[in-house]
């Protein structure tokens, strides 16, 4: 039996079959007919069903008792859950969603904040990626989602890729259309702060300071403007005058020859592509670099294509997995305003968040509950009930993908041991509450079209079809916004004289509870390396695979050092999906203002060899 399923990995979003064989998954099966894999879902979704069967799954539920997890029934779990949970205050309590789950997982979550807790205090994992874009797309174009398609790469002329490595992180978006694009004729520019596996298939590379994005694009524009390749307002245009080449080059450090030939190719192009990541929004400029970015979009009449991670992350946000009346967001439940529990449903901040120690810290005197399939961090250390939800293979649904592309996931064998899915664990545990929700997947459904912005289009049907359906997402204006200029002031110091980038892998995925599950992956990415120049090495003595000490402001881990000429000098670059090398616990807290997404990407440290 082939069981057509979405993948559970990344934004892409890619369908394939799951094969059931006397009631077991055994493999992958491409679908040909998947517009957007084409039939060819890469190295990760087609070794996903390997991770159905990971024997450490959490069986059945668990409650914390004299410091240890101790196995219980879903009765005595909830009972526990409500006596801790009952008294609390709306500010007391933060529910954070993510997008491993379902559109129907976490529009309960947000339900039972909202409608059980009286609360505001709303979030999900999509803080740490792309909260930034999710703000400046909001201003620019009047919706909270990117524009465009992925099929759109397909079509460009030109494409600029910055702060994003496609061919690792959007593999198949990178393989079918931006590869497809250059087969085309289009020509691919890169931008990063090292030269990653995307960069070898650049017309043109440009090693970059990272946190000058803002900068780059500006002076593009404005040799667009000035060589009167390109038009804008009269306020935008007398801003971007003041720009001075050489104040660029100096901050971006780049050189003139590379940047006016990627003006050159913007310049000529009539179907211009822009393609971001993280490297561009995990900054405390982050909302800037996207206002600017968007800027140069616009004038060019393009496109912009925001990579966003994971596979439902445009669904938990359009599902009400933020704060939306002035509630807290997990950066201000975590460290500004702390709150007395945390609701966690499949994510792992003492993994993800910034300032680890700190996290740590904060978590231990919290009462918190998580919804997880695999142990992790979160749950193996500061859980006080673990309650053991199913994979995605075991449950129904939908994910909206990063083009805002809903499908319905099909489950293919029934939950295994004593788990559930996200949304029967929801339903039940607010009986407990006295609040009856609903409880099938048509009815939650139902319930998303009438309550969620863009959702009334909702049609079993056509969410079964391989299409999908489409959230609508036509700008609903085009407002240029005025740029600030200034990159980040972030600098390396005597005492820190290096700067870390935290940034992903091929094989691994985010915090690595599935990945690091399947034998496939493992094999090909066992553990972490620190990506170092071998000048640089040489100087402090480290050798190809030594262990190495990395030490900032907030705290120290070690890591074994990979020597490579692709990373530039002073520049270390390190893998975040790994439980025994928190990289995190280097990471100070340091946010953006107006979405609270921390900087992950430029870190002050220091190294010294084991
Ligand atoms: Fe899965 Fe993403 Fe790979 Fe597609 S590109 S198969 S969605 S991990």
């Amino acid at each position: 039996m082939y069981v057509k399923t979405i993948c559970p990995y990344c934004g892409v979003g890619c369908s394939f079959f799951l094969q059931v064989d006397d009631g077991k998954v055994t493999k992958v099966v491409e679908n040909k007919n998947d517009p957007i894999s084409e039939g060819h879902p890469c190295i990760k979704g087609l070794s996903s069903w390997e991770t159905i069967y990971a024997e450490d799954r959490y069986k059945t539920p668990m409650i914390r008792k004299k410091g240890k997890l101790v196995e219980t029934t879903w009765d005595e779990a909830y009972n526990y859950i409500y006596e801790n949970m009952k008294d609390l205050k709306p500010d007391e309590v933060m529910f954070y969603g993510s997008s491993p789950s379902t559109n129907e997982d976490n529009y309960l979550l947000q339900k039972m904040a909202r409608e059980i807790f009286k609360t505001d205090n709303v979030d999900s994992c999509a803080r740490l990626c792309h909260a930034a874009t999710c703000y400046a797309f909001d201003k620019i174009f009047g919706i909270s989602a990117m524009p465009a398609k992925i099929e759109d790469w397909k079509a460009a002329d030109c494409i600029l890729i910055i702060g994003s490595n496609p061919e690792s992180n959007y593999p198949v978006a990178f393989t079918q259309k931006i590869l497809a694009a250059k087969k085309n004729g289009a020509k691919i520019i890169v931008v990063s702060v090292w030269k990653e596996q995307t960069a070898e298939q650049a017309d043109l590379y440009i090693e970059i300071e990272g946190g000058t994005e803002t900068v780059f694009f500006s002076a593009i524009l404005k040799h667009l403007v000035d060589n009167q390749d390109a038009k804008v307002p009269k306020d935008i245009e007398e801003t971007i005058s003041k720009i001075k080449m050489p104040d660029v080059v100096n901050q971006c450090k780049i050189t003139k020859q590379e940047f006016d030939k990627a003006v050159a190719m913007i310049a000529a192009s009539k179907r211009f592509v822009l393609g971001f990541g993280m490297g561009i929004t995990q900054h405390v400029c982050g909302v800037d670099n996207i206002f600017a970015a968007c800027n140069l979009v616009l004038a060019k009449k393009g496109k912009i294509i925001s990579m966003r991670g994971k596979a439902n992350i445009q669904g938990v946000g359009d599902m009400g997995c933020q704060p939306e009346k002035g509630g807290k967001t997990m950066t201000t439940a975590m460290f500004l305003e702390p709150v007395k529990a945390f609701y966690i449903m499949e994510s792992n901040p003492a993994q993800s968040m910034p300032n680890l120690n700190k996290v740590h810290d904060e978590l231990k005197k919290k009462f918190v509950v998580i919804h997880t399939t695999y142990p992790n961090l979160t749950a193996e250390k500061f859980a006080d009930v673990v309650l053991p939800c199913c994979t995605w293979a075991e449950r129904s649904g939908t994910f909206t993908n990063a083009e805002s592309r809903i499908r319905f996931v099909n489950k293919a064998i029934e939950p295994m041991y004593n788990t559930k899915p996200n949304y029967v664990i929801l339903t039940e545990l607010a009986l407990k509450f006295g609040k009856k929700f609903p409880n099938k997947i048509d009815d939650i459904l139902k319930e998303i079209a009438q309550k969620r912005p863009g959702y009334e289009i909702l049609d079993l049907d056509k969410l079964k079809s391989e299409k999908g359906q489409f959230v609508n997402r036509e700008p609903k204006f085009q407002k240029y916004h005025l740029l600030l200029c200034k990159g980040e002031d972030v600098k390396p110091t005597k005492k820190y004289p290096f700067l870390l980038t935290t940034a992903r892998i091929p094989f691994q995925f985010c915090t690595g509870e599935m990945s690091s599950r399947s034998a496939t992956l493992n094999k090909m990415a066992p553990e972490a390396l620190c990506l170092i120049d071998p000048v640089d090495a040489k100087k402090y003595g480290i050798k190809d695979m030594q262990m190495i000490r990395i030490i900032s402001e907030v705290g120290e881990i070690e890591i074994k050092a990979s020597l490579t000429d692709k990373t530039a000098p002073g520049l270390l670059i390190a893998p975040y999906h790994y439980e025994k090398t928190l990289i995190n616990k280097l990471v100070p807290l340091n946010f953006n203002s107006q979405v609270e997404e921390p900087n992950l990407k430029k870190i002050p440290v220091r190294i010294e060899a084991i």
